[in-house]
């Protein structure tokens, strides 16, 4: 069976009342047949729930179905996507340890690695999402034990070569780990191209109408089983609600996606023909630097574009009010589309020096394309830069 049969197919085991749907097993805890039961739980002879921060239905059924998309072998949901990047880096890493990583990285993540993971002398070095093979190769040191990345990145949506990390890993033998919180494994599976980890903010195009939190982190049951310790015993479970919702999102990711990419390519198309629009980024606009790799690795170019508006920050104001459909928020991978200016919001705290290396211009806007019908949408655009532009002709 295709992965989009068993996204929807993969189902907990039905209980005495026949349901067809899976239902919510909101129970902190589970009950022992016998003593001896109880006994083979704990000793791990026996497989089953002990108790929700261990394991729950729900969470297992929404870890099954990610794993399948994957094609890993285990996985850990957890509370949220920053839980699931800091599981995957706490279980493994060790003081005295080295993480190379891309610069573009989601702010964060940015936090554990300079702030927190230095904290035990965890160091790292950033480089360039377009950084060569022969720069990556070169930051590659003796005690360097995990390479960390997110492709396509936030906001600026440059990729990083996935084939030729694998290559670099069979040369060195780190763990690759990676963030595909944007592509979803509907259209990216990093563990086809020589990745360890895939790790996800389910929060994301995995809930798609921005709803609940969650997390998880999958890959090889080796790298999974420390990764499963840390978790166990530190707590960042995901809750059985979030799982049920997030395990019932995964049914529709498949079609969602696909109206995601639809959109977000024809209203990408749009922009790059008006004349305000300075620039607009799509991993599938032919435009893109970096547009033969995107079609190497991604079957599709994902939800997220760019544009940059001529004007600077009063233009993207003008702009924002104009526009009638989008909401202004600072979330993306929603049913309903999303603009932000990740200067003044997301990205804020960034020195100017961080800002100019990850293209965050006053004028950028971060689009985050929903589900609307795609000529509404692109009329709405359209209207918004024609009202922005007469605004700033008055200023003048
Ligand atoms: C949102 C996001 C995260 C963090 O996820 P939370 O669920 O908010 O903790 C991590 N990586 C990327 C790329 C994200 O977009």
């Amino acid at each position: 069976m295709k992965k989009q049969t068993k996204a929807i197919r993969t189902q907990t085991g039905q209980t005495q009342y026949r349901e067809h749907s899976t239902p919510l097993f909101l129970t902190s805890s589970f009950t022992f047949e016998s003593a001896e039961q109880g006994k083979e739980l704990f000793e791990e002879t026996l497989e089953g729930n002990i108790y929700s921060r261990f394991s729950n239905p729900n969470v297992t059924e929404f870890v099954d179905k990610v794993c399948m998309l994957e094609g890993a072998e285990e996985g850990i949901a957890t509370a949220t996507g920053m839980a699931a990047v800091f599981a995957s880096m706490a279980g493994l890493l060790k003081s005295g340890d080295h993480i190379v990583a891309c610069r573009a990285l989601f702010g964060s993540a940015h936090q554990i690695i300079t702030q927190i993971l230095a904290k035990w002398d965890i160091t790292h070095t950033y480089l360039d999402a377009t950084a060569t093979e022969a720069e990556w190769d070169a930051a590659i040191q003796p005690n360097t034990r995990m390479v960390y990345l997110e492709t396509p990145s936030n906001p600026g949506l440059e990729l990083v070569d996935l084939a030729m990390l694998g290559r670099l890993k069979a040369k060195h033998g780190f763990i690759l780990n990676v963030d595909n919180c944007f592509a979803t494994p509907l259209l990216q599976t990093p563990l086809d191209f020589g990745a360890d980890l895939s790790v996800h903010s389910a929060t994301k195009f995995m809930d798609g109408q921005g709803r609940v939190l969650g997390g998880i982190v999958v890959g090889s049951a080796e790298l999974i089983a420390p990764i499963r310790f840390f978790a166990r015993h530190t707590g960042p479970s995901l809750s059985p609600f979030n799982a049920w919702t997030l395990s019932k999102s995964l049914e529709t990711l498949d079609l969602r996606m696909e109206r995601h990419c639809k959109n977000a390519l024809a209203l990408a198309e749009s922009l790059e023909q008006h004349p305000d629009v300075a620039t607009v980024k799509y991993p599938f606009l032919p435009s893109h630097p970096q547009y033969e790799l995107a079609k190497r690795q991604m079957s599709a170019g994902g939800a997220i574009v760019t544009i940059e508006l001529e004007g600077g920050f009063e233009r993207v104001q003008a702009f924002m009010e104009a526009l009638e459909i989008p909401t202004l928020s600072s979330n993306l991978g929603d049913s309903r589309t999303i603009v932000t200016n990740p200067n003044t919001t997301t990205h804020a705290k960034l020195k100017p020096d961080e800002k100019k290396a990850l293209g965050i211009t006053p004028g950028l806007i971060r689009i985050s394309v929903g589900l609307e019908h795609i000529d509404d949408l692109i009329a709405d655009f359209a209207q918004a830069l024609t009202v922005s532009a007469e605004v700033m002709k008055e200023r003048v």
